[in-house]
């Protein structure tokens, strides 16, 4: 009889039970140290044995029970295996995940050459020269590049030789990115532009093939505009960088370089860029062939200011109180950028005030909110505006007085890109471009045009007034005074030269440090024939001035009217004051 077991029989029980014959089967699991029992009744139950266990097998031997043994090592190597493949396969598909995403990363990399340029369609730039006012010479300049574009072959058949770079120069916010979409948009052309600081990225060579994919896509798509803006972020001056200089840069400034001499001319892509530091550009990018003409855009003058307000008012109704031309008299040293911030603020000032069209009271709300914080635009203090412009016309005037001197172009009191108050611009003298040679004379005479601000400082301020708003001017006298010394052999010290050797020392680029084993005495005497020069050149430019006082105060008066004069009015006021002079 089978007993019916309802639970696990202890191993004493068992061992009776198999004696007894009670038991069908034995499979024994040494690993596991247990025994699988099979009853004959059917039941199975699972009994733990002792380690090493000799007596279950002794029982079974002598009754007669079948036992057999499961080795489990071959199980639970499977299993171990199992286990490891299952790390393997988490292995691999991490790592493929990993390449993956490197190669994500990688092939984002090249995007960033392949893809970043924005290409407009000409229909989306509905930026015509319209919406850019008061800056006529610069737009004058340009209309020939859009003729161009819209019609390349007939300009090449004539013969007309297009500028492959222009270069836009001028202080922030004058519009210069304006004017580039303009351009595209009156010829109707793509206009491909990017900020030269993206070129600049972290990884080395994405620049250069930036702009290796910039000018291949241009090409295809010519006639088309490149505009490169801020390109001084790119365009500095290369190795000047103490410690190193940044390799990434120079490397995409020489592809810019390479793609600008590659392309032929007239091959209808225009290159455009803009900067407000023209004075840290590399002097390669200059050379003929590359961006050899340069347009300046300057800050606005009141009757560009009033145009430029005229633009922006198109969209922003104002009431019958309001005169553009008022708000521009207000608005000295204002950009075309501020003036359309002032016109935005107004309107929010307006809608904050609930009333329709903007009122004066709202312009003049904004604007005092707009030079809020700086302390006074210079431009509004008279005493400093007419300052300022006695040291301009100081210039201008020595200049058009000094027999040989560089011509006079225009005189303004409104900040240069480098935010200088107020200056004289000149056109170069070309014979001494073309022959590379300057004469004493001619170098005597920069001297006398640089000191006639200071000159004229003295001459209306008195010597105790003067203010170092030259000091610029000053460093350009000892600069050229020195080399008229030292290399040119112009003074009493003979034509002996005393710097180390002579190529491009002309004008500034370097006379700095160069250690030459100069007597003391040498030294002091170069110094003395230093003095002696200048000194000699503010006093004929004092003496010039002084005699055309009147002169002077009327170009003055005119100039701080006007904010800006051509050389053609500064001729204009000067007869206009010798005709007075004579009926007197
Ligand atoms: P820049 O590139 O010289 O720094 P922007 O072309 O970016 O200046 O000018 C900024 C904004 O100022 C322009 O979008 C435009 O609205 C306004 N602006 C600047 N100059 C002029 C101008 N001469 N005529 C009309 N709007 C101008
Ligand atoms: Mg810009
Ligand atoms: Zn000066």
């Amino acid at each position: 009889m089978t007993p019916r077991l309802s639970q696990n029989p202890s191993y004493s029980k068992l061992l009776g039970e198999i004696r007894a014959g009670n038991v069908e089967s034995l499979i024994l699991v040494p690993t596991r140290r247990e025994v699988i029992v099979r009853f004959l009744n059917g039941s199975r139950f699972t009994v733990p044995i002792l380690p090493n266990d000799q007596q279950i097998l002794r029982f079974a031997e002598s009754s007669g029970t079948p036992l057999t043994v499961k080795d489990l090592r071959g199980e639970q190597a499977i299993a171990s295996m199992t286990g490891n493949i299952g790390i393997f396969v988490i292995f691999v598909v991490g790592l493929t995940i990993l390449i993956k995403r490197s190669i994500k990363i990688a092939n984002r990399t090249i995007n960033f050459g392949n893809s970043q340029p924005r290409l407009k369609a000409s229909e989306d730039l509905q930026i015509s020269f319209d919406d850019v006012a008061g800056i006529t010479e610069a737009k004058d300049e340009l209309l020939e590049v859009v003729t161009f574009l819209k019609e390349p072959t007939r300009l090449i058949k004539l013969g007309a030789k297009i500028p492959k770079g222009i270069l836009l120069v001028g202080p922030p916010g004058t519009g210069k990115t304006l004017l580039a979409k303009a351009i595209a948009g009156e010829a109707g052309v793509p206009f491909f532009s990017l900020a030269a600081s993206e070129f600049v990225e972290l990884f080395v060579g994405v620049g250069a093939s930036r702009v290796r994919d910039l000018f291949s896509r241009a090409k295809q798509s010519a006639p088309c505009i490149i505009f490169i803006d801020e390109i001084d972020a790119i365009g500095r001056q290369r190795g000047a960088g103490i410690g190193g200089g940044n390799d990434e840069r120079e490397q995409t400034l020489n592809q810019l370089l390479t793609e600008m001499d590659g392309f032929t001319e007239n091959s209808g892509v225009i290159l455009l860029a803009a900067t407000n530091r023209p004075d840290v550009l590399d002097v390669a990018l200059m050379r003929p062939g590359r961006f050899d003409r340069r347009i300046e855009v300057a800050l606005p003058d009141k009757e560009a200011r009033t145009a430029i307000l005229g633009v922006h008012a198109r969209t922003k109704p104002l009431s019958e109180d309001v005169s553009l031309n008022e708000i521009a008299l207000m608005t000295p040293g204002f950009s075309g950028a501020d003036l359309q911030n002032l016109l935005n603020e107004s309107a929010i000032f307006a809608a904050r005030d609930n009333i329709k069209p903007i009122g004066k009271k709202q312009i003049e709300a904004a604007l005092e909110r707009l030079t809020m914080g700086i302390s006074k635009p210079p431009l509004q203090d008279n005493a400093k505006k007419r300052l300022i412009a006695y040291h301009e016309i100081g210039h201008a005037l020595v200049a058009i007085n000094t027999p040989l001197a560089d011509k006079v172009e225009k005189v303004t009191i409104l900040p240069n890109s480098g935010g200088v108050s107020g200056y004289t611009r000149f056109t170069p003298n070309e014979e001494n471009i073309d022959s590379g040679l300057y004469s004493k004379a001619y170098l005597y005479s920069r001297l006398m045009v640089a000191l006639g601000g200071r000159a004229a400082e003295i001459l209306v301020f008195g010597k105790n007034e003067v203010t170092q708003g030259a000091s610029s001017d000053l460093q350009d006298v000892s600069m050229i005074a020195r080399e008229m010394v030292t290399t040119f052999g112009f003074s009493k010290l003979g034509p002996i030269s005393f710097t180390e050797s002579n190529n491009e020392v002309f004008l500034g680029n370097t006379l700095i440090n160069k250690k030459l084993n100069l007597a003391e005495s040498t030294i002091s005497q170069i110094d003395h024939e230093v003095r002696k020069l200048a000194n000699k050149a503010l006093n004929m430019a004092i003496e010039l001035l002084s005699s055309r006082r009147e002169q002077m105060d009327n170009l003055v008066e005119a100039l701080i009217q006007e904010e800006t004069i051509s050389y053609k009015r500064v001729i204009e006021l000067i007869s206009i004051s010798d005709n007075n002079n004579k009926i007197l």
